[in-house]
């Protein structure tokens, strides 16, 4: 399926009357968080195409952000005809997805953070699913959609940007066919922003990518 990606920018490219010639033929709309809900919404509207979604750790800022004016104190909770996908698996078309919100916790903000012990109780509440997926499928899941990177992969060494060292046993058992993450702004052009890791391609789509994302291959026994 050929999907949209974006994440934690707004792109002018992206959000204007153009788009459509611009991405071309779309299946799928991801956002991998850090996004105001307009933006979010004006590509649905725009390219009216299932959407998912996770919150970035700044999740929670850019809610209030949403609702302007008259109805300021009317704030959303999720981007309008887009499915949150943070502890959830979904089915699209061939596709098996699955969504893991927020960042390493660096501060004491009530943004969307935890410690990589608490990653691994969100790991733990997807379980389910994707035992389910394994059973029904015979996989696991094919794409991760995830704010932050792995530790270790794309990610930097200051407090707010490491990567969650759970998600690389996650990796190594469910293995995903993509790891699909933002939160690591690039603002240089030689940056990795593909990493193979086992089974699983990590891909940092910052500000956004269009990629054919194809199902994982059925795995054996
Ligand atoms: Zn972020």
């Amino acid at each position: 399926m050929r999907a949209l990606i974006i994440s934690d920018k707004v792109e002018p490219i992206l959000y204007s009357g153009g788009i459509c010639d611009r991405v071309g033929k779309i299946d799928l709309i991801l956002s991998c968080g850090d996004l105001p809900f307009y933006y979010i919404e004006f590509i649905i509207s725009m390219l009216n195409k299932p959407a998912y979604y996770v919150m970035g750790n700044h999740g929670r800022e850019f809610e209030y952000q949403s609702g302007k004016g008259d109805d300021a104190w009317n704030h959303q909770t999720s981007p309008q005809g887009a499915v949150n996908l943070h502890g959830h698996t979904a089915k699209e078309g061939p596709l098996l997805l699955a969504g893991l919100e927020g960042s390493i916790r660096y501060n004491d903000s009530a943004e969307a953070q935890y410690t990589d012990f608490e990653m691994r109780w969100n790991i733990a509440g997807l379980i389910p699913r994707l035992v389910r997926n394994r059973l029904r499928y015979g996989r696991w899941l094919d794409v991760l959609v995830a704010h932050s990177p792995p530790f270790g992969i794309h990610d930097q060494p200051d407090p707010a940007h490491r990567g969650f060292p759970s998600f690389l046993p996650f990796m190594r058992f469910f293995k995903p066919r993509y790891l699909l993450h933002g939160h690591i702004h690039l603002y240089r052009q030689n940056l990795t922003t593909v990493t193979k890791y086992q089974q699983t391609e990590v891909i940092n789509v910052y500000p956004f990518r269009i990629l054919e994302l194809e199902p994982g291959v059925v795995a054996n026994g």
